[in-house]
C-alpha cells in the first residue's frame, strides 16, 4: 500500500471531482449532530446508506477532499473551514495542512437546496442563513417543517432549479433521480423535469405550485448519480437538466422498444354477491379473472370469457376492475455476443510485473476507499490481462466494473476477451439500435451485468455494487466529449470513485501529462509494467529524414527505406501497417495559374478531395460538391491536387507493391457496421499483407505477424497551434509503434519525419516516455498549461463577425471584472480568433482562461456569466469549455 494513500488533494487535474458543490449557499453546513441546524436529509430514504458510507469512509480513515481553494477564495462563503474545524465527521488526517476539507456525501445537496429554494422566493435565502446561524430551538422550526417540497431542474431554459410543493397522493412514490411532470409558468400541459432533491421545507411564506405527475415509477438515477449529476452541472457550468439528459440516454426516457399493456384485478371489495348481481358477460369477465388469481389484459380477458371488450370496458366503469399499466420491453431483442476476429484463446501465465500491478489493484479494491491508480505499461505489457484478473476479483466479491475504452468497434479484440472471461458482459457501442441501448440498460440496472464495456459515456452506467472503473487508454482525446456537456470521462470517473469509495484505474503506454503529473504529486499511485509480455524486445524504431533528398522517392510518400523496409518484410511472408493521419485523396485543391484554394464556403478550410466519386470535401462540417474540373476563380484548367491522404497512399502504394494485397482503414471506408472487424479479421488471417489508414489502425490492435510500422509523416500534428501538440505527436508515434514486434519474430518501425531532431519524436524513436515527460513539463511550466495549471476556454460564435467580436468583447469585460473582484490570480487571454475562424457558417471568437487552480477558473466564470445574457436577434452563442482538449 502506498504513503500516497493517505494525502487528502486531488490531482490537479482532476482537482473539484470531489461532489462538492461550492456555493455561497454551503453556508447551511453546521455542525453535525445538531438536529436544528442540520440541514434536511436531501434523501429521506437515502439517509441510511448515506449514513453507513459516512461510517465506513469514518473507519477507514478515508476523507473525500474538496478543490484545494484558497481559504476565503469565494466572498460570502463561510462553508468548508468552519466546518473542517466543527464537524465531527470530518478530520484531518494530516495535521500540518490546512486544505479545505469537505464531506462530499454530506455538503453538495445541501449547498444545493438552499440556492434552490431562494430561486423562487428571493427571501429563503436570508432567512434561511439567519435561521442556522441563530440556531433556534427544535419546537420553532417543527412548526415551519409542514410540507415536503421537490427540487425540479429543467432540459431547457428556465433551467431552475425551483421547489414545488409534494401533494399527498405523491409523497411516497417521488424520489431524487425521477422524472416529474410540473406546471411552468403560464403553459397549459405539466413541463417535464427531473427531481434533484425532496426535503422538508417551509412553505408558510411562499406560494409553491404542486408538482402535477411523476413520468418514472421509479428513479433513473439512485443518489449517488444525483450527485454526480450536481457536481457535473457546477464544474462544468452547464445546467442540471441538459446533465440528467446526458446521463440518462434518450432510449430509456423514451422507453424505446417497450408497448403499454393495461392489466385488470378485481377491486377489493368485489363479493361472490356482487358478481352474482351482474349481467351474464360481465359475471363471466369476473369468474374469470378471480379463479385466474393474476392479473390478465383486456385481451386475454375475453378470449377468456368468449366476449368482446365491452362487458369489460362496463365493469371498470364500475370500478369492478382495476386498471393497472404497465411498461413491458418486447421480446426479441438478443444478446449479441461479438464473434471472435479469429484471435485464438490463448492462456495466460502472468508474469512478474502482471502479478505484481495485479496485487496492488486488488489491494485498492479492498481497501473500499477512493483512490487513483496509474498502470503505466508500455505496449504488449498485458494491461487488459490486469484488467480481466482484477475485475474478476471484484466480480468475486459481488461487485461489478464499468471499462471504459476509446472506439470499442475498433478493438473488437479486446470485447471478446471479456465476453470469453465473464457471462454477463454488456458492450455499449454507437451502432446499437435505441431499443437495444435501453434493454441493456435495464439489464445494467437490474444488476444482471458484471462487466459494462464502452466508450466514455459508460462511466454512467447505473451498475448497483459498483466496485472498479477503468479506463483504458486513458490519454485518448474521444474521453473528451466536444458537445454541451463538455465532460472528461477521467474527470467524472473520478469523482464517480471518490464519492464510492472505489479505485479507479486509468491505464496506459503513454499516460496523459495529466495521468503522470497526478502520480508525481502524489494524487495517483504509480504502477509500472516497463517490459513486454514473454521478455519481447521493444521493436527498433529508424528515423528517415524526410529534408534529405535521395531518401525521399520521386515525389512519392514512401520513401526508399520504408520501401525497402515493405520489400523485405513481404518477402518474409510478414505484415505492415502503414500509418497516415489524413484521409481523402488530396488535402487542398489549388489552382496554380492564380492560387486560389478550393475552401469551404462555412469554414473557410481547403476542401480535400476524395477520389471515388470525385468528391471535395470539408472535414469540418461535411460540405460536398462535386471536384471542380477547372479552376472556380479564373477558369484555368490544369487545377492541381496536393497534399497527401491515405486514397493516395493507397495508390501509390499499390503501385509499389503490386503483388500484395492492401486493405485502408479510415473514416470514409469504415462507415458500414461491422467493416472494421471484417478488414481485421482478414488481416489475421494473412489475406492482407498491408494495412494502411488513419489513427484507426494505431490503437490496440495485437497482430504477432506484423513485422513492420511505417509511419508517413510524424510531423502531421506536430505543429498545430495548441500546446498538446508534442504529446499528441509522442503518443500516436509509439503507439503505432507498438502494433508489432508482438509475436516470436520481433519488429521494426519507420518513422518518416521532416523533423527528426524534435524532443517528441527522438523520444518515441527510443520508447523513452520519461524523457518525454521531463522534458515536455518543462514547457509546461512556462507558461502554467496543464497539468500545472488549469485552461478553461469560452467560444463566442455569430453569423455577423464585427457583433460576435463585440459580444466577445464584453465577455472579456465581465471576466476582468470578476477575476479582480474575486482578487484570484487568472490570466486572460483573447478574444482572439481561433485556428477554424469560421465554422459552419459562424464566426468564431475564443478567450483562454488560465490558472493554477481550476476551481479558480470556474468561479471567475460563473461569476462573470451568470446573469450575462446574449440578444436572441444576433443568434451569438457563447459556450464555455473547462478543461479543454481541442483548441482548434
Ligand atoms: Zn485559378
Ligand atoms: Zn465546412
Amino acid at each position: 500500500m502506498s504513503t500516497l494513500d493517505s494525502l487528502p488533494i486531488l490531482p490537479d487535474d482532476l482537482q473539484g471531482a470531489s461532489l462538492v458543490v461550492p456555493s455561497s449557499a454551503s453556508s447551511s453546513t453546521t455542525p453535525a449532530g445538531n438536529p436544528v441546524s442540520s440541514p434536511p436529509a436531501p434523501f429521506p430514504d437515502d439517509s441510511d446508506a448515506r449514513r453507513a458510507s459516512r461510517e465506513k469512509d469514518a473507519e477507514s480513515g478515508q476523507k473525500p477532499t474538496s478543490p484545494a481553494q484558497p481559504a476565503g477564495s469565494w466572498p460570502g462563503r463561510r462553508g468548508p473551514n468552519k466546518r473542517d474545524s466543527q464537524s465531527p465527521t470530518s478530520r484531518s488526517t494530516e495535521p500540518g495542512k490546512s486544505r479545505d476539507v469537505v464531506r462530499e456525501t454530506e455538503l453538495p445537496l445541501a449547498a444545493f437546496e438552499l440556492e434552490s429554494s431562494s430561486a423562487e422566493s428571493g427571501t429563503g435565502e436570508a432567512s434561511q442563513t439567519e435561521l442556522f446561524e441563530t440556531n433556534p430551538p427544535p419546537w420553532e422550526l417543527a412548526v415551519e417543517d409542514d410540507v415536503l417540497l421537490a427540487s425540479i431542474v429543467f432540459s431547457r431554459s428556465p433551467h431552475g432549479p425551483y421547489d414545488y410543493r409534494i401533494p399527498d397522493s405523491l409523497r411516497e412514490e417521488l424520489k431524487p433521480g425521477m422524472r416529474v411532470g410540473v406546471p411552468l409558468g403560464h403553459r397549459k400541459k405539466p413541463t417535464p423535469g427531473w427531481c434533484v432533491a425532496v426535503k422538508e421545507g417551509k412553505a408558510a411564506h411562499r406560494k409553491l405550485r404542486d408538482v402535477a405527475e411523476c413520468i418514472d415509477e421509479s428513479p433513473l438515477c439512485d443518489a449517488s448519480l444525483v450527485r454526480l449529476v450536481m457536481w457535473m452541472a457546477h464544474y462544468y457550468q452547464v445546467p442540471a437538466g441538459q446533465v440528467f439528459d446526458t446521463l440518462i440516454p434518450s432510449s430509456v426516457r423514451s422507453a424505446a422498444g417497450t408497448k403499454q399493456t393495461t392489466y385488470f384485478t378485481p377491486a377489493k371489495e368485489v363479493t361472490d354477491t356482487v358478481i352474482d348481481k351482474l349481467p351474464a358477460k360481465q359475471q363471466a369477465v369476473m369468474r374469470h379473472l378471480v379463479s385466474a388469481n393474476r392479473s390478465m389484459t383486456s385481451a386475454e380477458l375475453a378470449v377468456a370469457a368468449s366476449c368482446t371488450e365491452d362487458p369489460i370496458r362496463r365493469l371498470k366503469k364500475k370500478g369492478l376492475i382495476v386498471p393497472e399499466v404497465r411498461r413491458e420491453m418486447h421480446s426479441g431483442i438478443r444478446i449479441l455476443a461479438q464473434t471472435n476476429d479469429g484471435e485464438a484463446d490463448r492462456t495466460h501465465e502472468l508474469t512478474e510485473q502482471q502479478t505484481a500491478a495485479l496485487e496492488r489493484i486488488n489491494v485498492a479494491v479492498d481497501s473500499g476507499r477512493g483512490r487513483t491508480l496509474l498502470l503505466h505499461g508500455v505496449t504488449g505489457s498485458g494491461k487488459t490481462e490486469v484488467y480481466i484478473r482484477a475485475i474478476e476479483h471484484v466480480v468475486s466479491q459481488a461487485g461489478s466494473a464499468i471499462v471504459m475504452v476509446p472506439e470499442i468497434s475498433l478493438t473488437p479484440q479486446t470485447r471478446g476477451r471479456f465476453e470469453s472471461r465473464f457471462p454477463s458482459v454488456a458492450v455499449l457501442h454507437s451502432q446499437m439500435s435505441p431499443s437495444e441501448r435501453h434493454f441493456h440498460w435495464q439489464r445494467i440496472r437490474r444488476g444482471e451485468v458484471q462487466v459494462v464495456i464502452g466508450p466514455r459515456s459508460a462511466v454512467f452506467a447505473p451498475l448497483p455494487n459498483l466496485g472498479l472503473i477503468v479506463l483504458d487508454e486513458e490519454h485518448d482525446t474521444s474521453f473528451k466529449q466536444d458537445s454541451q456537456p463538455r465532460y472528461h470521462a477521467r474527470k467524472v470517473a473520478h469523482a464517480r470513485a471518490m464519492s464510492l469509495g472505489i479505485p479507479l484505474l486509468l491505464g496506459s503506454a503513454t499516460p496523459s501529462m495529466e495521468a503522470w503529473h497526478a502520480t508525481q504529486s502524489g494524487h495517483a499511485e504509480l504502477i509500472s509494467m516497463p517490459d513486454r509480455v514473454a521478455g519481447r524486445p521493444m521493436p527498433d524504431v529508424q528515423l528517415v529524414d524526410l529534408r534529405v533528398r535521395d531518401d525521399r522517392a520521386g515525389g512519392g510518400a514512401i520513401s526508399r527505406p520504408l520501401k525497402q523496409a515493405v520489400d523485405e518484410t513481404l518477402r518474409e511472408k510478414g505484415q505492415a501497417i502503414l500509418l497516415l493521419n489524413r484521409r481523402g485523396f488530396a488535402t487542398t485543391i489549388q489552382c496554380p495559374a492564380c492560387g486560389h484554394v478550393v475552401a469551404c464556403p462555412d469554414c473557410d478550410m481547403p476542401l480535400t478531395h476524395h477520389r471515388d466519386g470525385g468528391k471535395a470535401m470539408c472535414h469540418y462540417c461535411d460540405y460536398t460538391i462535386g471536384t471542380p474540373p477547372w479552376c472556380p476563380a479564373c477558369r484555368f484548367d490544369g487545377i492541381r491536387y496536393g497534399g497527401l491522404g491515405t486514397q493516395k497512399l493507397e495508390v501509390e502504394a499499390k503501385a509499389k507493391f503490386p503483388d500484395a494485397k492492401i486493405a485502408r482503414m479510415d473514416g470514409d471506408t469504415m462507415k458500414r457496421p461491422g467493416s472494421h472487424q471484417r478488414v481485421l479479421s482478414e488481416f489475421r488471417s494473412g489475406e492482407i499483407d498491408i494495412l494502411l489508414g488513419t489513427q484507426m489502425i494505431a490503437k490496440g490492435l495485437d497482430f504477432p505477424n506484423v513485422l513492420l510500422v511505417g509511419v508517413i509523416n510524424a510531423d502531421s500534428a506536430l505543429h498545430f497551434p495548441d500546446f498538446r501538440a508534442a504529446e499528441r505527436t509522442f503518443q500516436l508515434v509509439t503507439q503505432v509503434a507498438g502494433r508489432t514486434g508482438r509475436g516470436d519474430r520481433g519488429g521494426r518501425v519507420i518513422v518518416q519525419t521532416f523533423t527528426p531532431e524534435h524532443p517528441a519524436i527522438q523520444a518515441a524513436s527510443r520508447h523513452d516516455y520519461f524523457k518525454f515527460v521531463e522534458e515536455e513539463m518543462v514547457n509546461r511550466r512556462k507558461f502554467n498549461y496543464p497539468p500545472l495549471g488549469s485552461v478553461a476556454r469560452i467560444i463566442i460564435r455569430g453569423p455577423v463577425e464585427e457583433k460576435t467580436e463585440d459580444v466577445a468583447d464584453s465577455i472579456l469585460a465581465r471576466l476582468e471584472s470578476a477575476r479582480d473582484l474575486l482578487k484570484s490570480e487568472v490570466r486572460i487571454l483573447g478574444p482572439a480568433p481561433p485556428p477554424i475562424v469560421r465554422l459552419r457558417g459562424k464566426y468564431r471568437f475564443h478567450l483562454l482562461l488560465q490558472a493554477t487552480d481550476s476551481a479558480v477558473v470556474g468561479e471567475v466564470i460563473r461569476r462573470a456569466l451568470a446573469d450575462f445574457k446574449t440578444d436572441p436577434k444576433e443568434e451569438i452563442e457563447y459556450l464555455i469549455d473547462i478543461d479543454p482538449v481541442n483548441l482548434l
